[in-house]
């Protein structure tokens, strides 16, 4: 299905089948030297397909078109090494570049067993932690091949047709992503950052971070942006930016107090525990959920936790015993 947003600015949906996500938002700018695709899909034939039909509907030259990728995650980055013409360019942060590149090299194996170690550290069940990296979207369809990425900064402009679309750095989703603004337009790219119908996901899988935190400071720096229309990740563009960066505020303080108070009522608990015993948008009950979906509910509770934890509010137990568990202070 393809939309036309504005002049020379596409919205093509993507589908994600049999993914809570549904659909991924590729956006395509068509300019005579050159054109841009942000984002593109998971390395399935199912997407392929849908941006191949979508691409062809817009008269896409692919010898003429430049890639962008918002961040590491595979839905958005991952069909990038299939289409992409030999010599065009491949953009992304050099932090989420490399990561997705992790993805088609050698060094895989350790990057999964750093994340598993960790997963169980904070009490992911060793039954299935084998099928949550199995089942891992990242892992089941993975790029192709690496790409030679132009590493993007924060502030830098990329110029395609009319459009000057700003890089705007917005750690916290992932520590590497990216937001496009277009001044003129007041158009916000949002990637994963800004979503409308739902909340992205901030999980943590590394002990020394606040990826909360550091998302939150990512929705001040987007705040300051004059934004007339959010064109996102997933789902419908949407108008008002600031409201729901307020929305998306106010969930999060309401989520840090629901943690709180699981871990004041039921504590000590582990990060596993703690997020068996938060409220999910999953139908059904928490035995039930597909595994992948613990997966990531369990690193949305450690961002949680810590964030808690960072703030004095919450101490991790000293002892010989694994996993962590976490107590009120
Ligand atoms: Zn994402």
């Amino acid at each position: 299905m393809v939309e036309k947003i504005a002049s020379n600015l596409y919205r093509i949906e993507v589908p994600l089948p049999r993914n809570p996500l549904k659909a991924i938002n590729s956006y395509v700018i068509t300019g005579a030297d050159r054109n841009l695709v942000v984002d593109t899909g998971l390395n399935r034939e199912e997407c392929k397909n849908a941006l191949q039909s979508g691409f062809a509907e817009i008269g896409l030259d692919l010898a003429k078109t430049d890639f962008l990728l918002t961040h590491m995650h595979a839905d958005h980055s991952a069909l990038a090494s299939s289409l992409i013409v030999p010599g065009r360019k491949a953009y992304a942060s050099r932090r989420d570049a490399i990561t997705i590149n992790t993805f088609s090299g050698s060094d895989i194996d350790a990057h999964w067993n750093a994340l598993r170690d960790y997963a169980v550290l904070q009490g992911f069940p060793q039954e299935i932690l084998f099928l949550a990296v199995e089942k891992h979207p990242g892992n089941m369809y993975r790029p192709e091949h690496r790409l030679d990425f132009d590493y993007l900064t924060d502030g830098e402009v990329i110029h395609v047709a009319d459009y000057d679309f700003q890089c705007i750095f917005t750690p916290g989703h992932t520590r590497g992503h990216v937001c496009l603004y277009e001044p003129n337009q007041k158009i916000l790219i949002s990637g994963d950052h800004i979503l409308g119908d739902i909340t992205p996901n901030i999980s943590q899988w590394i002990e020394d971070e606040d990826a909360l935190a550091v998302y939150f400071a990512s929705l001040d720096k987007v705040a300051q942006l004059d934004v007339a229309m959010v064109l996102p990740g997933h789902r419908s563009i949407f108008k008002d930016c600031q409201g729901r960066i307020n929305e998306l505020k106010e969930h999060h303080s309401h989520r840090l107090g629901e943690v709180m108070r699981i871990i004041q009522d039921n504590g000590p608990l582990n990060a596993y525990e703690i997020a068996e015993h938060m409220t999910w948008d999953m139908r059904g009950i928490w035995a039930d959920f597909p595994v992948p979906q613990k997966w990531f509910a369990h690193g949305e509770a450690i961002a949680h936790i810590k964030y808690l934890q960072k703030k004095g509010w919450v101490v991790s137990l000293q002892t010989e015993d694994k996993p962590v568990r976490y107590s009120a202070t």
